[in-house]
């Protein structure tokens, strides 16, 4: 999907839109997920479940207002499921929100619906073994791409959205069209077929209209209702709900053929994979939002639940009377032609080279194949797969990462020269390394499980009691093996312990005595000098009085600069 994918500053490598996704269109590269247009179906899953609501979707809406600033004649397809967006006093309000937004002519999708019903019906009626409807893009793309032996049983026939965008077109030259609805996908539909057909202008979300509607300040719930320019016939203002299209379309049911009804990517990927296992006859209204366009993710900025969304379109249903007949008599062309989506070729990879992939991720042998699922695959050999066709990195898998980590951890608190030593808030010492052992000169076991006063003398983590926010570097000594250590203090919050490091600067402690020791004999020899000359000076003040005064200016700031080093 080119309209489709995530805002790179967001994206905080959870994985989850990957582990949502049911045809895996999404790609981690330097640590961003990107997703896939070829891959993916347009479900909008990902976005859902996204928590740093990392999407973009690109929307049309800068080139419709363009159209309407240009006064250009726009001709609105809106779709039936338009009453889901607010609950609104009227939910012919939202028709005025759209004129007060410039569109004038207004007509309702469903009006396609009607020839596509016709199309259904006699479809419904014919001896192919299976007829999956055609209405829902994704589920048009998921056949296409991932299951094309069943492609046979697409219905041959266009959505309603295009077949009443082509029914505009048809009957009013030069006009724009512009669909409105809750289908995120169905940009990626006029995309696709839009070439083929020359029908649809522009494709806006109910999310699109939210935002311009606030920018704006129109509240719809201040407009008087307004009606549509062109209205559908009753029945097929069921098509966005689950069940609606079976409503709209079979009124006379065949005694050998089943209605089935799928809904949810989840379940229209679990039916077709096995739909072969289905002997009779069927017709099949699938739909790849759970319980139809009603929940379309265009619509996902809305706040009403999944049933005041069905029960807003219901009460709508319930209060229109039914229209004048449309002519059925179709005088557009209203057969899809499937040739024109690309099947999603996989490519199969042989078992040495998948093992090879395992390996590298730390996977040596069966046992250490988690299948925890935290890359966002569902099996380790699924994500060795994934790496192989570029779709995921190894480091991905956090199992492997984390044991990556203990080891270096544990290389490091082995090796270290510095003494670390962990304790609970206790002060009951749990980590030991070797180095503490040579510190403090006592075994780990010895030490393990014992207070720190006991074991190190001076107990440094008493500093972290009420200072538990920041590190702490403190100089400590330690009497009792005669040392002085450089001691940072950390609170672990996560484990709700204590962490201390030394550093053993004894030996720079004792030398900075020493030159301390060295400073105080120079200070004493240049005050001897001092006075000496002071003597002399005295005795010959006339003569020498201004040298003897340089020497002691001299010798002065040279005592000052030994008294500020040792302070
Ligand atoms: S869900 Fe996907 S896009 Fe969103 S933060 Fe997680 S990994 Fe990134
Ligand atoms: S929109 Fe659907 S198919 Fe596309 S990447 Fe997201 S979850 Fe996958
Ligand atoms: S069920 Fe409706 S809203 Fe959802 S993807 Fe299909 S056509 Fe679009």
């Amino acid at each position: 999907m080119e309209y489709l994918n995530f805002s790179e500053a967001n994206c905080q490598n959870c994985y989850k839109c990957i582990r949502t996704c049911k045809v895996k269109a999404i790609k981690i590269t330097d640590q961003q997920a990107t997703i896939i247009p070829e891959l993916c179906v347009g479900c909008g899953e990902c976005f859902s479940i996204c928590p740093q609501n990392a999407k973009s979707v690109k929307t049309d809406i800068d080139y419709v207002k363009e159209l309407i600033k240009q006064n250009k004649k726009i001709i609105v397809s809106l779709a039936p499921s338009f009453p889901s967006f607010d609950n609104l006093k009227s939910p012919l309000s939202f028709i005025s929100g759209l004129r007060e937004l410039g569109f004038s002519e207004i007509e309702e999708t469903s009006i396609g619906a009607s020839l596509v019903s016709e199309k259904y019906k006699e479809e419904y009626y014919s001896e192919q073994q299976h007829i999956i409807t055609s209405s829902c893009p994704t589920v048009n793309f998921l056949i296409t791409k991932y299951y094309h032996e069943h492609v046979k049983y697409l219905s041959e026939t266009l959505s309603p959205m295009m077949v009443h965008n082509k029914l505009i077109k048809n009957e009013n030259e030069g006009v724009y069209t512009v669909f409105i609805g809750p289908c995120i996908s169905k940009k990626e539909e006029t995309r696709v077929c839009t070439s083929k057909n020359s029908c649809i202008d522009a494709v806006i979300t109910f999310d699109d209209i939210r935002n311009w509607l606030k920018e704006e300040n129109i509240d719809l719930n201040t407009l008087e209702p307004s009606k549509f320019d062109k209205e559908s016939e009753l029945l097929t203002k069921w098509y966005p709900l689950s069940g609606g299209v079976e409503k709209a379309t079979i009124n006379e049911p065949s005694k050998d053929r089943r209605v089935i009804k799928i809904d949810g990517m989840q379940n229209c990927k679990e039916f077709l994979e096995s739909l072969d296992d289905i002997k009779g006859k069927t017709w099949i209204e699938m739909n790849a939002c759970k319980s139809g366009c009603i929940n379309g993710y265009g619509n996902s900025l809305s706040d009403l639940s999944l049933n005041n969304k069905i029960e807003n379109v219901l009460n709508y249903i319930d209060n229109c009377k039914e229209s004048e007949k449309s002519e059925k008599k179709c005088n557009v062309g209203i057969d899809f032609d499937y040739s024109i989506f690309v099947e999603n070729k996989t490519k199969v990879y042989s078992d040495d080279e998948i093992r090879e992939v395992l390996k590298r991720s730390g996977k040596y042998v069966k046992s250490d194949e988690l299948n925890c699922g935290a890359c966002g695959y569902n099996t380790c050999k699924e994500k060795a797969v994934a790496v192989l066709n570029n779709m995921a990195e190894i480091e991905m898998c956090l199992p492997y990462m984390r044991m990556i980590n203990e080891e270096m951890s544990s290389v490091i608190i082995e090796n270290t020269p510095n003494g670390i030593i962990v304790a609970t808030k206790d002060f009951e010492i749990v980590e030991f390394n070797p180095a503490s052992v040579d510190m403090f000169m006592i075994s780990k076991k010895n030490a393990i499980g014992q207070h720190a006063k006991s074991v190190i003398g001076n107990n440094v983590f008493k500093k972290l009691e009420n200072n538990s926010n920041h590190t702490i570097i403190t100089k400590e000594a330690f009497n009792d093996i005669s040392k002085i250590m450089i001691v940072s203090l950390k609170y672990i919050q996560n484990h709700d312990l204590y962490l201390a490091i030394f550093k053993d600067v004894t030996k720079e402690e004792m030398a900075k005595i020493r030159n301390k020791d060295t400073s105080i004999n120079a200070l004493e020899m240049a005050q001897k000098v001092i006075d000496k000359q002071m003597i002399v000076a005295h005795e010959i003040a006339s003569l020498l009085g201004e040298t003897t005064a340089e020497t002691k200016v001299t010798l002065s700031k040279l005592k000052k600069l030994f008294d500020e080093k040792n302070e």
